[in-house]
């Protein structure tokens, strides 16, 4: 159902209006790691929609590594989601990390995501495909190329086709960077299967500095947008702060980005 061999039209996928695929304009999701306050993200959701974001991301259910960090605001973190909506129009994109709280979710979200640590979470792929939800599946950490089309194919198979693949780096020896950015899956992907795809350098490098020349080679290689992560105050960030870029950056960036999308 993925593949390109029987469905040669590529799919747009359709967030709330805005569309992302094929010959469409490039989009730009940005956002905190995690919704951490009020008044986090809303300033957030403020800034990037006035620097020219497509969409609105942020955390309220946290996949963290270990179990003493914070874990996300959880429902009161999608309502702030759906409050920053409201006063900026952007769309939301928020992750879902359980079947049990697929419902849950996308009562808010846009656009539902799933992580990196739950791509072969069979069960929840499933559920996902019972609805009617866009799905933004990012690539498991160790998972091949066949691995996360087939982790796809399970959200179609169900009857769900709105589904945008991302490319957010994957383990590799070197550790220099957070992971191992695989721009070259972004052809590839579009030959193979007719599903958006999109880039999240952020998690890529786990590097602040490199988001803004790999989110510019994204859109050269062909990607359909780019995650990213912004922050009032990265420093301060419960997560992600070293690769959060700041609002000055996310400017120079959009304005990369505004240039880059005249050429392609
Ligand atoms: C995120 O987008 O904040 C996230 C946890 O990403 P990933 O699942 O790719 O690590
Ligand atoms: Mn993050």
């Amino acid at each position: 159902l993925v593949s390109r061999d029987f469905h040669p039209d590529h799919t747009i996928v359709d967030v709330a209006g805005v569309k992302i695929g094929e010959g469409q304009r490039p989009v730009v999701v940005a956002g905190p790691c995690a919704v951490e306050s009020e008044e986090q993200i809303m300033k957030t959701a403020r800034f990037v929609k006035q620097a020219g974001a497509d969409l609105l991301r942020g955390g309220a259910f946290k996949p963290r590594t270990g179990p003493h960090t914070f874990q996300g605001m959880r429902e009161e973190g999608l309502k702030l989601l759906a409050k920053a909506r409201e006063a900026t129009g952007l769309p939301i994109v928020t992750e879902v990390m359980s079947p049990d709280n697929v419902g849950l979710v996308a009562e808010y979200a846009d656009l539902l995501q799933v992580g990196a640590r739950n791509m072969q979470n069979f069960d929840l792929l499933r559920e996902l495909g019972k609805i009617r939800t866009p799905v933004l599946l990012k690539r498991g950490m160790s998972a091949t190329i066949e691995e996360f089309l087939a982790a796809a194919e399970y959200i179609l198979a169900e009857g769900n086709e709105q589904v945008i693949l991302c490319e957010r780096g994957i383990r590799t020896f070197e550790t220099a960077t957070r992971n191992t950015l695989d721009l070259a899956m972004v052809p590839l992907v579009k030959e193979m299967t007719h599903l958006p795809v999109m880039v999240d350098p952020s998690h890529a490098t786990g590097k602040r500095s490199l988001v803004p020349p790999m989110s510019r080679a994204a859109l050269v290689a062909g990607a359909h947008g780019v995650l990213v992560e912004v922050h009032p105050e990265p420093e301060k960030a419960l997560s992600d702060g070293p690769q959060s870029l700041t609002f000055d950056g996310f400017e120079r960036l959009m304005a990369d980005m505004v240039r880059l999308r005249a050429y392609l």
